[in-house]
């Protein structure tokens, strides 16, 4: 309202001092001095807008210019805007900064995509999941890129309830989990996951839980054979049920190794991350295994033990001994008749080194990364005969590893093979 009673009172002004140069100088010099003063304003007006294009273009500077009145007035309030526009701009820049890095810090791939499907912006996961270069494949249809005509038919569907799991090819052995989650207006997030660990567990407990069950389907089907055989015939001769009962109970028997194996795994999973503590006296635990060893062979085979060290170990005796066990049985069953097992306890190289070498029937070279997979066996056969459970290698692995220890083998076929466990300094007691 002032701004108005402002505009009224200057123009009321101006009218009466038009007025009395009307009056007593007369219509021409009025009319020159009104365009005089009418020229100095336009000269004025111009100026200022001079002086407003200069300071638009000079991006950068926020200082106010040198100007008084109602131009100055309007300079301030341009002034005004100018910062709170920079204001927003550096929060939306900084909030769009810290999201990128969040993104970029996720486990996750993720790609924007634009509603025609084409790249906007990806982080480094999805780099080198999808094998894109954020800057180079800018705009690039994401079909171009992820080559899979599943990809591509899943895109095209639009239903995005499922992830779609791939194998990608760029990167050898790796399994993806894509899914697509739309946004905005017709935008996509593509986000990758590498699933290849998660489908190696799932893959090995498919096969672990096929194994298990083929391992017991062999055992019962023979229990079963015979006792519908005994129940179906209504006279057995003496001589021939000792006989089924005698196969009857070594069957039972497998599978009862087998559990016991089972359960000793599933234990050593269970306490993987248990203190190991206890003091071990391995020499005296040797002497004992050396006599069941030697029971176990009945003479078949010159076994010797060579404690070259009293030294004790820190760790959890029935493990050790489970894993020590195991190996001295399968010395004794994969080594023929009048051949030779040596038991040896020593400090080599700062480490406590249990070895058993055997004169057997070694073990080809390609075989031998592959002993301490569950149920892995160089030769099916020999390992039920010699009441093999498939299982022993794998607990000593685990057990070994459960005392930060290695196992070493070294094998020659028809000659014999080496198996040594190799105990850090840390865990031997040597006084
Ligand atoms: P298994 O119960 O079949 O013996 P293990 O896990 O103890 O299972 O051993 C895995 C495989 O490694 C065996 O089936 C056998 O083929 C091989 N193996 C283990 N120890 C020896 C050895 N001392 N000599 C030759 N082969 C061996």
């Amino acid at each position: 309202m002032s701004g108005f009673w402002d505009r009224f009172f200057i123009f009321l002004l101006i009218s009466v001092i038009a007025g009395l140069l009307w009056i007593t100088l007369g219509a021409v010099v009025t009319l020159a001095c009104v365009s005089i003063a009418l020229l100095l304003l336009l000269f004025h007006h111009q100026r200022q807008l001079a002086i407003l294009d200069k300071w638009l273009q000079a991006e950068k500077s926020i200082s106010l210019p040198d100007s008084s009145g109602k131009w100055g007035d309007v300079f301030a309030r341009l002034i005004r805007l100018l910062r709170e526009q920079r204001q927003a701009q550096q929060q939306i820049s900084s909030a769009l900064e810290r999201l990128q890095r969040a993104t970029s810090a996720m486990p996750e791939g993720v790609v924007i995509m634009d509603e025609m499907d084409r790249i906007e912006w990806c982080n480094p996961v999805a780099e080198k999941h999808l094998g894109i270069n954020a800057r180079l494949d800018r705009g690039q249809h994401i079909t171009h890129l992820v080559r899979h005509t599943q990809f591509a038919t899943y895109l095209e569907t639009g239903d995005y309830s499922e992830p779609l799991v791939i194998k990608q090819s760029r990167q050898q052995g790796m399994i993806l989990s894509l899914q697509i989650v739309p946004f905005g207006d017709k935008q996509k997030l593509l986000v990758s996951r590498d699933i290849t660990r998660l489908e190696k567990i799932q893959s090995m407990r498919r096969d672990f839980i096929a194994n298990v069950s083929h391992e017991l389907r062999t055992p019962l089907t023979v229990i079963g054979g015979f006792l519908e055989t005994l129940s179906e015939e209504d006279h057995v001769d003496a001589k021939a049920s000792k006989l089924a009962l005698k196969l009857m109970t070594d069957q039972a028997q497998r599978m009862q190794r087998l559990v016991e194996d089972l359960l000793t795994l599933s234990q050593l999973e269970n306490t993987e991350n248990l203190a190991r503590d206890d003091v071990v006296d391995i020499p005296k635990m040797l002497r004992e295994l050396y006599h069941e060893a030697q029971s176990l062979s009945s003479g078949r085979h010159a076994i010797t033990l060579d404690l070259r060290t009293e030294a004790k170990l820190r760790g959890r005796m029935d493990e050790l001994r489970s894993a020590f066990s195991n190996l001295i049985s399968n010395a004794i069953r994969y080594t023929p008749k009048k051949g030779a097992i040596a038991l040896n306890w020593e400090i080599r190289d700062d480490r406590g080194i249990f070895s058993v070498q055997d004169s057997g029937i070694g073990i080809e070279a390609e075989h031998v990364p592959r002993l301490t997979e569950r149920f892995y066996r160089v030769d099916r056969g020999r390992s039920r005969e010699t009441g093999g459970t498939g299982l022993g290698l794998a607990i000593v692995k685990h057990v070994l590893t459960c005392h930060q220890a290695t196992l070493d083998v070294v094998s020659e076929p028809g000659k014999g093979s080496c198996f040594s466990t190799s105990f850090p300094l840390a865990r031997l007691i040597n006084d």
